[in-house]
């Protein structure tokens, strides 16, 4: 048994359930971190390597980047044993059977994360009803093929560049990562005029500092193909995309790609992270003592997570983009500021703003129970 409370501290977690049904093949685990500011959202995650502590570390980076966002949502986490592509029928009995095994537990809002899907979540709203990230034809805004994260992404780097000696009309960008985050971020920071020069995905590279078709990269992927195969620039290896001479580098793929051991080739001037925890705090603090901007993950990609928060409230797609733009510009404006002032990387900055958000938030509550 995992020495759990070994992770507690004085915002959580509030509750851990071990959820068992042998006779359906269940095994998952809740963790509510911290519903003081209200009903915690957090993703299923589907894998057959979870476990309790990663779910512990998931639920608490929800409830900062829920607190960071300004939502009225505390953070949680589901963590389900088993292969996420398992036969579809096998899959949704799970699935169902995990969403009732959870029915009274009030305070959790599922949603989807790394092995579940929008056709997840509609069964667990065919079961329960309480979920977000569902298909449109069950009243959900498919935030991955609008691009909610990527537009955040567009703004906070709009805000950033306040912060650096560059503008972004014709400043060069590289995205690592071409999926639902890496190609919105791409086509919405075209818009405003800035100049993509590099791209990867999981098979390729690609690089002409001339600059890069978003429109016909995003097509390449539509078709099934890499980034690699587009026809005008030079193709690389995967892992070079991080020695391409940039002004803003983009992370939209991986954990754990910028290290302390790789962060020295970075030749950027400003990172904006779209993925969760892409760079280490090693390489955080190694960019911030050399004077180069990194706006932290919880603050820059809650685009989906205020989407899906959006959708939950019964609002539409233009409303939900307006609320990301207005929230993630305010933040990054507000997390730039005090880093600045006090000197510190924005990453501590922004881990003191969710911070402070949640125990304002529960000095009002008397006892935090749905
Ligand atoms: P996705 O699966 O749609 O796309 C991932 C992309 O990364 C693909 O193009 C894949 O080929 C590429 N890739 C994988 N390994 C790579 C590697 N080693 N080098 C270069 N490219 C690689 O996933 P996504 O939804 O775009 O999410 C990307 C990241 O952003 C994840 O860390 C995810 O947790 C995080 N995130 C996503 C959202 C969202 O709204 N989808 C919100 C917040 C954070």
């Amino acid at each position: 048994m995992e020495d759990v409370f070994g992770f507690a501290d004085d915002l959580g977690p509030t509750k851990i359930i071990h959820v068992y049904e042998p006779s359906a093949g269940l095994k998952a685990v809740l963790v509510v971190d911290n519903v003081a500011k209200g009903p915690a959202i957090g993703g299923v995650r589907m894998a057959p390597d979870v476990s309790t502590e990663e779910c512990i570390r998931l639920a608490r980076a929800m409830t900062l980047k829920n607190a960071a966002a300004g939502l009225p949502h505390g953070g949680g986490k589901v963590v389900l044993y088993g292969d996420p592509k398992m036969p579809k029928e096998e899959k949704e009995h799970l699935i169902r059977a995990l969403a009732n095994s959870l029915r009274d537990i009030r305070e959790y809002i599922f949603a989807p994360d790394m092995g579940t899907d929008e056709e997840c979540m509609a069964w667990v709203k065919d079961e329960i009803g309480r979920v977000v990230a569902l298909p449109r034809e069950v009243g959900g805004i498919p935030l991955d093929e609008i691009g909610a994260t990527g537009w955040g992404l567009s703004h906070v780097t709009d805000v950033a560049i306040e912060y650096c000696d560059f503008k972004l009309e014709g400043a060069k960008v590289v995205v690592q990562g071409f999926g639902a985050v890496g190609k919105h971020t791409a086509r919405f920071l075209d818009r405003k005029r800035a100049v993509l020069v590099g791209a990867a995905d999981s098979q390729g590279a690609i690089h002409n500092p001339e600059g890069l078709d978003v429109d016909a990269l995003i097509e390449l992927k539509k078709a099934g193909r890499s980034v690699a195969d587009y026809p005008d620039g030079n193709k690389l290896d995967r892992d070079a995309v991080i020695d391409i001479e940039c002004d803003i580098w983009i992370p939209a793929a991986r954990p754990d790609v910028i290290h302390e051991d790789n962060v020295g080739r970075l030749k950027a001037r400003l990172v904006i992270e779209g993925a969760n925890i892409p760079l280490t705090h090693g390489a955080e603090k190694y960019l911030h003592n050399r004077g180069m901007i990194c706006v932290p993950d919880f603050i820059a990609n809650a685009g989906g997570v205020i989407c899906a928060a959006m959708e939950y409230q019964g609002a539409g797609e233009a409303a939900a983009f307006k609320t990301i733009e207005e929230k993630l510009r305010r933040n990054t404006r507000q997390v730039l500021e005090e880093a600045k002032g006090k000197q510190i990387p924005p990453r501590e900055a922004a881990v003191h703003l969710a911070v402070q958000r949640v125990k304002k938030a529960m000095s009002y509550r008397r006892w935090l129970v749905f």
